[in-house]
């Protein structure tokens, strides 16, 4: 991909809009860009750098992402909302042309190396209860403030804050690793050997980075540990690369595909709700550290078609009228409603994977599940809102890291609130 009109070829020490913005380490890269954690020089601060491939499909896109996040920023000046903040935007001409790049505040590691830390086995679940509520704040800024749909919700996509203790974080301190041109080896490992002085065996994001990029592998022990110790996990949706709003979309191929709604699968219509099965896709990865539909990888046909019977498999038979809604339709079901191609289902409900498959108690699984099905509605309409879900009970449920007393206290003016707004909820849905 680093060819004519794919990425820019990045090296540490480069700078970027005649000189302000220096790069440090890699952060990440997607389909669409790679991302570095840069240095900028005016305003002292660490932000990272979105380097855009260079054709003019993706400078289209890269240019209607910058549309939406000037949006997203603009109605959030408190920073809020659980969204990321686009900082700067400009153009830089490489080699292979010319390439949009974006400059956001520097956030942490994102969902999926959360995931890994867990040894995929999934997090406590007062810790996915806390991520799941950022997730859902920005969701649902996104959706009734802005009427704009993410369409690309996926662990990749949502990045934590801060995870490291400040004081020992070089990248909160105000110092940059590497100046402009220091690209050989000896000065990454005399700024290297800087931060160890600097900080004893403290891991840091920046150091990791930089010792990765040269191949030297970490003991990852204390950064795990740093991870899941961590006393307030925060996280902000990233990646406005395939948003739009409900009013303009630009494509019916959308979302990544272990997070793809049905109603997309089959060609129907498509809305904010999208976003809410992904976002239960999420919630369930990160209470089990396993993807929650995971289709075989294939033609067309086969794929689609396994994806619909998982579906089934765990949430039961698809509304008849839904399954032969949508554009698609025909290609994997009967006029009956029946899968062509695949005759028997195993049906398997989500409470019974949850004890049988992975351990969960009866009464986690089935809170769990309650928290769960409705946003997995085969009808899209039908799902609830972000707000309605940030007043779930299972949400608002005390966690269980509180004092056995002070649990009690909370738990019953808890189970009180919980009935109040169970209600309300329903009062809501029926409307
Ligand atoms: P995709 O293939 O998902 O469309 P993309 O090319 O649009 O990806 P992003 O998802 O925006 O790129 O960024 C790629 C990766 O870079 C992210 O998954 C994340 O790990 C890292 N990253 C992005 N933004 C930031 C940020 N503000 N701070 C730290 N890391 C970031
Ligand atoms: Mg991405
Ligand atoms: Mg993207």
């Amino acid at each position: 991909d680093y060819r004519r009109g794919g990425y820019h070829a990045v090296r540490i020490g480069d700078a970027f809009k005649n000189g302000r913005y220096v790069v440090q380490s890699k952060l990440g890269w997607g389909h669409f860009s790679t991302v570095w954690l840069g240095w900028d020089t005016q305003k002292s601060r660490y932000v990272a750098l979105k380097v855009q491939k260079s054709a003019q499909h993706y400078t289209e896109s890269a240019m209607d992402e910058i549309t939406i996040l000037q949006q997203v920023a603009e109605g959030d000046p408190e920073d809020q909302k659980c969204v990321v903040k686009l900082l700067d935007h400009f153009k830089h001409s490489g080699p292979n042309g010319q390439h949009v790049c974006m400059v956001f505040e520097y956030l942490g590691d994102n969902l999926l190396t959360l995931i890994k830390y867990s040894d995929y086995r999934g997090l406590p679940i007062h810790r996915v209860k806390e991520i799941c509520i950022n997730i859902l704040q920005g969701l649902d800024y996104l959706h009734r403030q802005l009427s704009i749909i993410h369409t690309d919700l996926k662990p990749e996509n949502i990045l934590l804050l801060s995870v490291i203790d400040p004081s020992k974080d070089p990248i909160k301190s105000k110092t940059p690793l590497i100046l402009p041109n220091s690209r050989d080896k000896s000065s990454i490992e005399s700024a290297v050997s800087r931060l160890n002085a600097n900080m004893g065996r403290e891991t840091s994001a920046a150091k990791r980075a930089i010792l990765e990029r040269e191949g030297i592998k970490m003991g990852s022990r204390s950064t795990r540990q740093n991870l899941l110790a961590s006393a307030d996990l925060r996280c902000k949706l990233v990646d406005f690369g395939n948003a739009c709003w409900t009013h303009k979309q630009f494509t019916t191929d959308i979302q990544t595909r272990q997070y793809r709604c049905p109603e997309v699968v089959l060609g129907s219509k498509y809305s904010t709700s999208a976003d809410l099965w992904s976002f239960a896709c999420i919630c369930f990865e990160l209470a089990t550290g396993d993807v929650l539909f995971d289709p075989l990888n294939g033609a067309y046909i086969l794929h689609f078609q396994d994806h619909l019977a998982l579906m089934m498999e765990l949430l039961g038979m698809m509304p008849r009228k839904i399954a032969l809604g949508g554009r698609y339709s025909r290609d994997f079901f009967n006029k009956f409603g029946d899968l062509r191609h695949i005759r028997r289902l195993r049906f398997w409900p989500l409470n019974k994977v949850l004890v049988e498959k992975y351990k969960f108690s009866e009464r986690d699984a089935s809170e769990l599940t309650e928290f769960l099905v409705p946003i997995l509605d085969f009808v899209p309409e039908k799902r609830p809102t972000a707000a309605q879900c940030l007043l779930h009970p299972w949400i608002n449920r005390i966690p269980c890291s509180l004092e056995p007393n002070q649990a009690q206290e909370t738990q019953n003016s808890q189970k009180k609130r919980d009935k109040d707004e169970k209600e309300a909820m329903e009062i809501g849905m029926r409307n």
